[in-house]
């Protein structure tokens, strides 16, 4: 039966000589493998909205168990900023990643679908990339099956300490509480408020998003350790970040001498 759905294009692939594979976030269905016949033809009308992270009201058949079709495009929602922009197609291609490994196809994800276009529109407001992906991360880890304390200590509840974090209590700790784990992570207390806040605000609340450079490492460093711990997945697409920030890293290192070059 043909129907209209939203969808958000997760990635393509190659099949056979001239058609295509596509993974879509559908706001109805869940993820969903899409065949395009003839998908890699040049003529193809659509082969715009099949990119990577094109957002579009689509016509089609979304079929229970197997693949599922495209027929037509009703309405492109605009995207393209994603497309010219590195540094916010990486982050974005990392969220859409997270949302792949949480979740099984087919399952409905309404909320998730609702929350990458919402963080679109905020990248699309100038808010910082890495503080949105921060936000899916931390609202990711109870999907994973990691609850952790945001914001208060998770021995005593005190909110007005400083806090750092501890993966052995899997929470914020408070200073007072600090020498309850000698391996506590010495993470920066600005990052840990920030990092509290993204845990628990609705994204759509979310007005502005000013971090400092050093805040953000600390922020990474935190998402980072329990990913690659506790969760226990790296996307290549994180990878990747990590290398845009090296490269950024060189060039600003490069600076000064890159001046005397052309005096
Ligand atoms: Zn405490």
């Amino acid at each position: 039966m043909t129907e209209i759905f939203d969808a958000i294009v997760m990635y393509q692939r190659d099949h056979k000589e001239k058609d295509l594979m596509v993974k879509m976030l559908t706001r109805q269905a869940g993820k969903r493998m899409f065949y395009v016949r003839y998908g890699k033809s040049k003529r193809y009308q659509f082969a715009a909205e099949m990119q990577p992270l094109s957002m579009a009201t689509f016509e089609g058949v979304i079929n229970t168990s197997g693949l599922s079709f495209i027929n037509d495009v009703k309405e492109t929602k605009p995207t393209s900023f994603l497309m010219t922009d590195i540094v916010l197609n990486a982050y974005m291609t990392y969220i859409i990643g997270l949302i792949d490994a949480a979740f099984v196809d087919n399952q409905p994800l309404v909320k998730w679908y609702d929350l990458v276009a919402e963080a679109m529109q905020k990248l699309q407001k100038g808010l910082d990339p890495q503080g949105i992906a921060n936000y899916f991360e931390l609202q990711l880890l109870p999907v994973f099956g990691i609850q952790p304390t945001w914001g208060e200590c998770v021995v005593c509840g005190r909110r007005d300490l400083p806090l750092d974090f501890s993966e052995k209590l899997n929470g914020t700790l408070c200073q007072q509480h600090w020498e309850v784990d000698p391996y506590r992570m010495h993470i920066d207390n600005r990052a840990v408020r920030i990092l509290s806040k993204l845990a628990e605000i609705d994204l759509h609340l979310l007005g502005s998003l000013n971090l400092q450079d050093k805040t953000k490492q600390e922020m990474t460093r935190l998402m980072d350790k329990l990913y690659d711990d506790q969760v226990g997945i790296h996307l290549r697409a994180k990878s990747f970040i990590q290398q845009l920030d090296s490269w950024q890293n060189r060039m600003i290192n490069r600076k000064p001498e890159s001046g005397e070059d052309k005096s």
